[in-house]
């Protein structure tokens, strides 16, 4: 936990936002500013910055993350028209809130360029 993290207080709920998943490693809630039908962010729990600074050891937690990713992606019900995940990593990267953060967004077709 950082305490100026806004990301690490959605995951304690002391600040609002909307829910659609969690367990003891990652939590899962809707983007505030949703750029497509559904737009979801998946964090893990513990405070990571970014994938700048994954350690060995957090492989388990990514690939967990990932995995529900895909669960939340076909709870949605966008898994079979397609969807895409994004982490944003560092300034050039786009990232704006670090703590490190997959999104997921799909219902509609994605457009190109993505840089
Ligand atoms: P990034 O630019 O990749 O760091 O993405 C940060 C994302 O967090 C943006 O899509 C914001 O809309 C979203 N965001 C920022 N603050 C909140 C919040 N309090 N609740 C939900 N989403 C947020
Ligand atoms: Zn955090």
């Amino acid at each position: 936990m950082t305490d100026s993290c806004i990301f690490c207080k959605i995951v304690l709920k002391e600040a609002q936002a909307t829910i659609v998943y969690q367990d003891e490693q990652v939590t899962a809630f809707r983007d505030a500013h949703p750029v497509a039908p559904t737009h979801i962010l998946i964090v893990p729990n513990k405070h990571i910055e970014s994938v700048s600074t994954l350690e060995t050891e957090d492989e388990p937690l990514m690939g967990h993350l990932l995995t529900v990713a895909r669960k939340l992606a076909e709870e949605q019900g966008i898994a079979r028209g397609g969807y895409r995940l994004i982490t944003n990593t560092g300034p050039n990267g786009g990232q704006t809130i670090f703590h490190l953060h997959v999104h997921l967004i799909g219902g509609q077709r994605m457009r190109y360029p993505m840089g």
